[in-house]
């Protein structure tokens, strides 16, 4: 069974889908630094989606990405963009209900974008408690080995951004991203972070260096998406074969 991209399929093609398993791209508009455009965790979502769906050998049906999330840490920077827990876990939890009664009754949900976490945790969990769909989080930079590295417009997401929209890396500000950058993202005592908002600690938007040896490597973005897909893929394959059902009170 081929993959089905909703955006551009038809409802006929729609309809004569096996139904079964979806992908839900969910990202975030918000400030990646002044080198990576503000839709960044949209945009990686989409292509981890993209390139996990391709790899999978179940025919899974490819949703439209949700491109604002839970992102008022950033709000000091220009552009950025958010909408409340509650109205982000009312708005998903939404969107998945519509998969499942079209016949998508798991739905992994592909995120880009920490700050949403939480909310699609809980969202998830509370969706297929009630039994209104299968459904759980994926996110792409907890599936890869280097996710300590991550940080925010730094080396991760520069480098897969170079490998998937290379037009969209300014190259000529990364000096710029790297003054007034941030080493670790937020300012820790006593395993509490006392920074609320990102302008706290960050100056151009970044945490983690964008211009590291490693990030220039040419191939890591490809190496990146390619380690991302094969875990998505994985996870795919196994929620293909799984029975979701509760289990009975004992
Ligand atoms: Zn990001």
């Amino acid at each position: 069974m081929d993959p089905l991209d909703l955006s551009t399929a038809s409802w006929t093609d729609a309809a004569a889908h096996d139904g079964g398993l979806a992908v839900l791209p969910v990202g975030s508009t918000e400030q990646h630094g002044p080198h990576l455009p503000l839709g960044t965790d949209a945009l990686t979502a989409r292509a981890v989606a993209e390139a996990g769906v391709e790899a999978c050998s179940a025919g899974v049906c490819l949703a439209p990405t949700v491109p604002v999330g839970i992102a008022a840490e950033h709000r000091q920077f220009a552009g950025t963009l958010w909408v409340s827990p509650e109205t982000f876990r009312a708005y998903v939890s939404e969107v998945i209900e519509s998969l499942a009664y079209q016949g998508w009754e798991k739905v992994i949900v592909v995120n880009g974008h920490g700050g949403n976490l939480n909310a699609l945790a809980e969202l998830c969990g509370t969706l297929t408690r009630d039994e209104r769909a299968y459904a759980l989080p994926f996110t792409w930079f907890d599936a890869i080995e280097d996710r300590s590295e991550m940080g925010h417009g730094g080396p991760i997401e520069t480098a897969l951004l170079r490998g998937t929209h290379p037009e969209l890396v300014r190259e000529g500000r990364i000096e710029k991203a790297r003054q007034g950058m941030a080493e670790r993202w937020g300012e820790w005592v006593a395993g509490v972070n006392l920074a609320v908002d990102s302008a706290e600690f960050t100056d151009s938007g970044v945490v983690g260096d964008p211009g590291s040896e490693a990030t220039n490597d040419g191939e890591r973005g490809e190496a990146l998406l390619a380690e991302a897909a094969a875990a998505l893929a994985a996870l795919l394959e196994a929620v293909a074969e799984r029975e979701t059902g509760r289990p009975a009170r004992k």
